[in-house]
C-alpha cells in the first residue's frame, strides 16, 4: 500500500485522505471495543483510543517518528496483542449481551452515576445504563428487548405492591424481576452485576437469593471510594488550612511591624515636639531676661 502521503503536511489533502484510509484499514482489521492502539506522536501505540480520538491525534500530533503500519500489524500479531485480542474475545464470548460498559467495573459505573445524579442505582437501572448509548438508544435489539421487559415487570410488580400497601424495598422488586427475566442466578454471576460478583457474594452467605439486600458488591466499592474522596478532600483541607494558618500569621506579623513603625515615627515626633517646646521656652526666657534689663537701664530712677 502506498504511504507516501505520510511524508505530506498534515494539513495538506493528501494527508488528510491517507489518515481517513488508514484509520478505515485499522478500525476494519484491529479495532477491539471500537477502539485501536493511536500510532500518534503522542500515544506511540500505547493508549487505546476511539477513532474519532486518533483521527485528531494523527492530524494534530501526527504519526510517531517512522511508524509503519506493519508495526502495528506485528503488535497486533504478537503475543501481547494476540492475548489481549483473545481475552478480549473470550470474554465476549461469556457474555451473552454486548454492553457498553468496556473496561469499567459494574460497580465504578453504578457509582458514577450515583454521583452524577445522586440517587442510588438498582439493578435494573444499572442493566439500563450499560446497555445504552451516549445518545439514549439500546445498544442491540436484544438488549432493548430485555429493557422493555424488565420496565414491564417492575411497572407490574409496582402496581402490585402499592396495591397491597405493603412496603417492598426497591432492590428486592429489582431482584424479582430480573429473576423472572433471566431466570435464576447461575454460574457464579449475578445478573446485571458483571461475571465478577459471585450471588453469594452480591446477596450474603446467610441470606436466601432474593431476600432483602443492598448492592453488596456496588456498597463496597462505593464506600471505597467515598472513603477515599473523604481522604482526599481531608488531606486537600488539611493543606488550604495549614495555607491560612501560614497566611494568617504572615499577616499578622506585617501588621505587627507596621504598628511598631507607627508608635515609633509617633514617638520620634513626640520627641521633636518637645524639643520646639522646650528650645521656645528658653528663648522666651531670654527675651524676658532681656527685657527686665532693658527696662532698668532705660528708666531713670529719678527724672
Ligand atoms: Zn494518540
Amino acid at each position: 500500500m502506498d504511504k507516501s502521503w505520510m511524508n505530506y503536511s498534515r494539513v495538506s489533502n493528501v494527508y488528510r485522505s491517507g489518515v481517513e484510509s488508514f484509520l478505515n484499514l485499522a478500525f476494519a482489521t484491529s479495532s477491539q471495543e471500537n477502539m485501536i492502539l493511536c500510532p500518534c506522536k503522542k500515544c506511540v501505540n500505547i493508549n487505546w483510543h476511539v477513532r474519532e480520538v486518533v483521527h485528531e491525534h494523527l492530524i494534530v500530533f501526527g504519526f510517531v517518528r517512522g511508524y509503519q503500519w506493519e508495526d502495528a500489524c506485528d503488535f497486533w500479531n504478537s503475543n501481547k496483542g494476540e492475548s489481549r485480542e483473545r481475552i478480549g474475545v473470550a470474554s465476549r464470548e461469556k457474555q451473552k449481551f454486548t454492553h457498553t460498559a468496556g473496561s469499567k467495573s459494574f460497580a465504578r459505573i453504578a457509582n458514577e452515576h450515583e454521583i452524577t445524579s445522586g440517587s442510588s442505582v438498582g439493578r435494573i437501572q444499572l442493566f439500563d445504563i450499560r446497555h445504552t448509548r451516549k445518545d439514549g438508544s439500546p445498544i442491540t435489539s436484544e438488549a432493548a428487548e430485555i429493557m422493555e421487559k424488565l420496565r414491564e415487570k417492575r411497572a407490574e410488580y409496582e402496581a402490585t405492591a402499592s396495591t397491597h400497601n405493603s412496603s417492598v424495598n426497591a432492590n428486592d422488586i429489582d431482584n424479582q424481576v430480573i429473576a423472572e427475566v433471566f431466570g435464576p442466578e447461575r454460574y457464579g454471576r449475578v445478573r446485571g452485576q458483571g461475571s465478577f460478583v459471585t450471588p453469594t457474594a452480591y446477596f450474603g452467605s446467610s441470606s436466601s437469593q432474593y431476600m432483602p439486600s443492598q448492592s453488596r458488591s456496588i456498597n463496597v466499592e462505593v464506600d471505597r471510594i467515598k472513603q477515599q474522596l473523604q481522604q482526599e478532600m481531608d488531606a486537600k483541607i488539611a493543606e488550604i488550612q495549614a495555607q491560612n494558618a501560614a497566611r494568617d500569621a504572615e499577616r499578622e506579623a506585617a501588621m505587627a511591624a507596621r504598628e511598631a513603625e507607627k508608635e515609633a515615627t509617633f514617638a520620634a515626633r513626640e520627641a521633636a515636639l518637645q524639643q520646639k517646646y522646650e528650645n521656645m521656652e528658653s528663648q522666651l526666657a531670654k527675651l524676658l531676661k532681656m527685657m527686665q534689663k532693658d527696662q532698668s537701664q532705660d528708666s531713670p530712677s529719678d527724672p
